[in-house]
């Protein structure tokens, strides 16, 4: 205990002689969309709702603001927890900060996701990254950027329909993994998978073959990640903190990379 107090009055006063290292240094990038009744939920969702509870000078002669909110786990950018498609795995509030915290890489494939909609992101493309840039190494949280970005918060767009409720999901077009994909990034021990979509299995997944991979494994989903062109394909470090929902099976997500 004493050497510990030692350990941490030597580093307070570290900081107090180097104050210019008191922050990280390079540059922080967003990567959350803003949460507003104009964030994309899948279609059978509840969505954002903000309700003002105070906006104004009280009596007392203070100004108060206070919200109330509500909404559906998955929508806006937010994790999937694994037990979201794996009975007994991992909820929101038990995935360990370790996989949440760390290196990142951009597997970018917006040229193949531009001329098709219902693209799946195969093991081609991972090869090609990991032919390029070597193998993707364990504990590596791998994005992948598809361009659907661009097109946010356009309902048509994004999701293919601007339909809600259950007749709107097959109408669903946008990219997403192939299970193959899914497979390999199980193989390298990844800590966890974002992209730019509103799902990791594409829109016209009726199975989420991707999810059930992932997730038996323990492996978290980042969904509808914000700003992936700002990423380069190695070199970002990612902090992607959902909200700590007790049993959730997910949950609005504020993800952000440090860029050296
Ligand atoms: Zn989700």
């Amino acid at each position: 205990m004493r050497s510990l107090l030692l350990v941490v009055i030597s580093l307070l006063a570290g900081c107090r002689q180097q104050p210019t290292n008191a922050r990280l240094a390079g540059t922080w990038v967003d990567l959350t969309y803003p949460f507003d009744s104009t964030t994309v939920y899948w279609p059978t969702a509840q969505p954002f709702r903000l309700t003002v509870v105070s906006a104004q000078r009280t009596p007392a002669g203070y100004y108060y603001a206070a919200n109330n909110f509500a909404a559906a786990e998955h929508g806006g950018t937010h994790i999937d927890a694994p037990v979201h498609f794996a009975k007994g795995q991992h909820t929101t509030d038990q995935i360990p900060l370790s996989q949440l915290i760390g290196p990142a890489v951009v597997i970018d494939v917006t040229q193949r996701a531009d001329s098709s909609a219902d693209y799946r992101i195969t093991m081609d493309d991972l090869t090609k990254w990991e032919t390029a840039h070597g193998r993707i190494a364990a504990g590596t949280i791998v994005l992948f950027r598809t361009g659907w970005g661009s097109r946010w918060p356009d309902r048509a767009r994004y999701l293919g329909t601007v339909k809600t409720g259950a007749a709107a999901v097959p109408e669903l077009h946008f990219p997403g993994l192939h299970p193959d994909a899914a497979a390999a990034l199980v193989d390298r021990n990844v800590s966890a998978v974002g992209i730019d979509t509103p799902s990791i299995d594409y829109g016209q997944s009726t199975t989420f073959d991707v999810h059930q991979r992932l997730f038996a494994a323990d492996i978290p989903g980042f969904e509808n990640v914000a700003h992936l062109e700002r990423l380069p394909a190695t070199g970002a470090f990612l902090v992607a903190l959902p909200m700590k929902i007790k049993g959730g099976s997910g949950g609005p997500l504020r993800i952000v990379a440090l860029l050296p």
